[in-house]
């Protein structure tokens, strides 16, 4: 495979490439591991004026992500924007089986031209999983994508995760009572910079605007970010079906990246990513050779043993391991 002429290609907004790519980078190959660090070093020369807008969307199943998506997409193409839709599957990482990979979602979006989805790949552990949609968001963006929705199902850690590779981190709502409201995790509601609560339509509309206005009490309740102006983080209703709250929703997005543009927010996120997306790597690579490095792996059961049968000391035993691993205990 020619790297080179891949990434151009890529630059020139070929899908074709773009898709392959992503899956080379989706592998765990070593020879394709290497291409890839390849193809995106290559990127960085090659097109490293481009910058999409990254947006983390999250939500529990059923609140409407692929709806939301569908149109908030649509609308975005509407107005020439190119979109890119990835997706963080924690559910997927686990057994294979995926929540977020269904065929049928985003049946107008998947047909657009200016947009590109892409399910989330299948790893056996979030790490994996993150890597791969953090590498794929910088292939998107290097094909001149303009926004890049990353979606994640409101499951344990993988909210966390998409939030190290956003702009903006969304969280999506169901019109729901008071009860449900206490039932958010505070961590999320920390995260958040727009909580949309959708289905604002029909016979939810009030419930909806309820439940908006008890998210705008809880946000205003938390500590201000220096990273926000005034009125945000905010809580909005939209409609999926209808369309409703949609421009207005967009128009804040925007709103809220320039003022973080302006004021070197932005900047600074980014590169506290960067940062963070090599520290977790090198945490990640080292765990790896716990179950990859067979003689690591057999010492650590050998051991394992030794230790729950009192015949070896917890952290004698997790030094012989580190000193395999030619780490200092
Ligand atoms: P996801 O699991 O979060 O991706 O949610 P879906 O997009 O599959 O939507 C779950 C259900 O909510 C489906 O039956 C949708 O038709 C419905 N739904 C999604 N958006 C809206 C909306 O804006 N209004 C109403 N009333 N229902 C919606």
């Amino acid at each position: 495979m020619d790297i080179v002429d891949m990434a151009k290609r890529i630059v020139a907004g070929e899908r074709r490439a773009l898709a392959r790519a992503i899956t080379l980078v989706e592998s765990s190959r070593a020879d394709h591991r290497a291409q890839s660090r390849t193809l995106l070093e290559t990127l960085r020369n090659h097109a490293p004026e481009r910058q999409a807008l990254h947006i983390g969307l999250s939500g529990t199943p059923g609140v409407g992500k692929s709806s939301f998506i569908e149109s908030f997409g649509l609308m975005l193409t509407g107005q020439a924007l190119k979109v890119a839709v990835l997706a963080v599957d924690p559910s997927s990482a686990r057994s294979g089986g995926s929540i977020l990979g269904d065929k049928t979602r985003m049946e107008h979006l998947s047909r657009d031209r200016n947009a590109f989805i892409r399910p989330s790949p299948s790893q056996t552990e979030l790490g994996g999983v993150a890597r791969r949609t953090r590498e794929a968001v910088a292939l998107c963006e290097a094909a001149g994508f303009d926004v890049i929705l990353i979606e994640t199902v409101g499951v344990g850690q993988s909210e966390t995760t998409v939030a190290q590779m956003s702009d903006l981190f969304i969280l999506l709502m169901a019109p729901a009572g008071g009860d449900e409201l206490q039932g958010v995790k505070r961590g999320i509601m920390e995260i958040a910079d727009m909580i949309l609560v959708n289905k604002a339509d029909g016979a939810l509309k009030d419930v909806a605007t309820r439940t908006c206005a008890d998210y705008a009490g809880a946000l205003r309740l938390m500590r201000k970010r220096v990273y926000d102006p005034e009125n945000f983080p905010k809580a909005c209703t939209v409609s999926a079906w209808e369309g409703h709250g949609l421009e207005a929703a967009w128009d804040d997005m925007k709103a809220l990246a320039d003022w973080r543009k302006t004021e070197g927010h932005w900047a600074t996120r980014r590169a506290e990513q960067a940062r963070y997306w090599f520290e977790e790597e090198v945490r990640q690579s080292l765990l790896a050779q716990l179950q990859t490095n067979n003689a690591v792996a057999s010492r650590m059961n050998t051991l394992g043993q030794a230790v729950s049968d009192g015949q070896t000391d917890a952290s004698a035993a997790a030094a012989e391991i580190l000193q395999m691993l030619k780490i200092q205990p």
